[in-house]
């Protein structure tokens, strides 16, 4: 199970998905871990609450790559009520503070980070700046 996870990991951190500039986007904003230098800037085009389509552009490791890789496969043609729901429950099992609800399985990969606390930063960069963005990177 490990080496599926590690390999999940890998995968999304050397081919990151939905890796490009958005054309068309109503928030955006930007994330930097000054630990690691992960370094993103992130799009979403939400229309009627529905987040339609979410991309980012930057640098950085593997783990922060494969993150907002995962983030933007799992949020896309979702609500922006459940893209906050997806960044509570990230912050918190990703501390430990709360077991792996089987709901999210597709963000689940990331929470093993919690093992390793030195790059938990690097696995929430892109779901903090999620969240900046959601609650104030709007154009509108
Ligand atoms: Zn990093």
């Amino acid at each position: 199970m490990i080496e599926l996870y590690r390999d999940l990991i890998i995968d999304h951190g050397v081919n990151p998905r939905n890796k490009y500039i958005l054309q068309c986007f109503t928030h955006s904003a930007k994330g930097f871990n000054h630990f690691c230098g992960d370094n993103f800037i992130l799009y979403l085009n939400i229309i009627d609450d529905i987040i339609c389509d979410i991309s980012f552009e930057g640098q950085g490791c593997s783990i922060s790559m494969a993150s907002a890789s995962l983030m933007t496969l799992s949020l896309k043609n979702k609500s922006v009520e459940y893209a906050f729901k997806m960044f509570d429950y990230m912050r918190d099992v990703i501390k430990g503070n709360i077991k792996q609800d089987s709901q999210f399985y597709d963000i689940n990969v990331l929470s093993n980070v919690k093992n390793f606390p030195s790059r938990v930063k690097c696995a929430t960069l892109i779901w903090h700046t999620l969240n900046d963005a959601l609650l104030y990177k709007g154009k509108s």
